[in-house]
């Protein structure tokens, strides 16, 4: 059962059937999908959630999508951890990270593409497509794999060896294309008008997106039913940075949360920050620029949901922070060595940005802050390979005894 009424246009309101469509034909803006929010509140309460699977498909009354014979991998429910060691170093007493790199293919985007793959079944497709940053490329072909559609995933050429070899091991049709991000959308976008194919993304936009909102009705519930006062997340397109701030609202409008005071803080790398450019520049359009950054996940220029994002930057009080490119090797590393989590390269923009807020005392000791580490770090090893270095020794006493000395002569902490 799916409470899903309509989409409708973010900007002029029209409202549209329920189809693989996700821009207004009059005004070009981009469709959301409509629920029947009076009949979700007569069925949900904390209890119908606690009893639901131990997934993000306990929140399926939120979700655009039935899902009584579709496929569930098992995504969501993540970790939220209290990051004592890490609030230690910061002077914050109420630091959680959650950890959503335990996902089936190690990302958030498991929660986005589970919600888009059963749409798509429901619509009838029979590829299932995506334009992939990185993580999404793993996450479409695990799951076009388990539902048995043919599988097609499309990314720039220079990207990281774990996130290319973590969908070609499905058996997708791997589609390597010269060019950035936003070239891929592009030709992404051509193809869906010519071609039967459910890009995920594109096409099935509007539903994919609204995966993402189960990482903060999660958070929410794992804090006990109450929203955090600060959330700090990595945006590329911005989408899943709106939704976690629309999820605490619809949790709060079903009564489910008492009360929503939560600052929204994004967080991007120096060579690809067109959302924190514009928050500096005190203006809702977003520049598009050609993304240079270690963080390739986060290297979209031109975000299509940038001027939502910093609507909801506005809406919450909350910030945009731009990362120093050499700062998000160290981070991933930091937030290893204090609280044992290996995040991929958006995690250390996040942990960064943690770090600058605190610092610059912009976030107060005794906040419940929330940091989301969206993806896991085996899949950008290129981005830490510094890092390895043993003790390297003759296998006898002695030799190990010399060598563990210079060692720790030279050894360094990253704190
Ligand atoms: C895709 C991705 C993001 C950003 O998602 P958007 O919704 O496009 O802003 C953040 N972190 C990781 C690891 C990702 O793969
Ligand atoms: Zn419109």
């Amino acid at each position: 059962m799916s409470y899903i009424k309509c989409l409708y246009c973010r900007e002029c309101g029209r409202e549209y059937p329920v189809a693989p469509e996700h821009v207004c034909e009059f005004c070009f803006g981009p469709l959301e999908v409509g629920y029947d929010y009076d009949l979700i509140s007569k069925v949900i309460s904390r209890e119908s959630i606690q009893k639901g699977p131990l997934s993000m498909w306990r929140y399926q009354d939120l979700l655009p999508v039935s899902k009584e014979d579709g496929i569930d991998m098992g995504t969501g429910f993540t970790p939220l951890i209290k990051a004592e060691n890490l609030g230690k170093l910061f002077g914050l007493k109420n630091l959680y990270i959650k950890n959503d790199s335990t996902n089936p293919t190690f990302s958030f985007k498991d929660r986005v593409v589970s919600v888009a793959t059963n749409k798509a079944l429901e619509f009838g497709f029979e590829t299932l497509a995506c334009a992939s940053t990185g993580n999404l490329a793993g996450a479409v072909s695990a799951h076009g794999a388990k539902a048995g559609l043919d599988t097609k995933v499309f990314f720039p050429a220079d990207l990281e060896q774990g996130k290319i070899l973590g969908a070609a091991i499905y058996g997708a049709t791997l589609v390597a294309v010269n060019g950035t991000y936003d070239e891929v959308n592009r030709l992404c976008s051509e193809l869906s008008d010519n071609h039967r194919w459910a890009f995920v993304n594109v096409n099935l936009r509007p539903f994919y997106s609204e995966g993402s909102k189960t990482l903060g009705y999660e958070v929410a519930e794992q804090l006990g039913w109450r929203a955090p006062d600060r959330c700090i997340v990595p945006a590329a397109s911005g989408s899943l940075f709106t939704k976690i701030w629309k999820s605490l609202n619809e949790l709060k409008d079903l009564g489910l949360i008492d009360s929503v005071n939560t600052r929204m803080d994004l967080a991007q790398p120096q060579g690809c920050s067109p959302i924190v450019e514009a928050f500096e520049q005190k203006t809702f359009h977003v520049k598009p620029i050609r993304p240079e950054t270690i963080a390739k996940s986060l290297a979209i220029g031109n975000p299509a949901d940038g001027f939502y994002a910093l609507k909801t930057i506005a809406d919450s009080k909350g910030n945009a922070v731009r990362v120093p490119e050499h700062e998000v090797a160290e981070c991933i590393q930091l937030l290893a060595e204090t609280e044992g989590i290996f995040t991929e390269t958006a995690g250390g923009v996040v942990i960064s940005s943690l770090r600058s807020l605190a610092k610059r005392g912009i976030i107060s000791a005794e906040e419940v802050v929330v940091a989301f580490m969206t993806g896991n770090g085996l899949k950008t090893l290129e981005a830490i390979e510094h890092v390895a270095d043993p003790v390297f020794t003759d296998p006898d006493y002695d030799s190990f005894q010399e060598a563990l000395n210079s060692w720790n002569g030279r050894r360094q902490n990253v704190y």
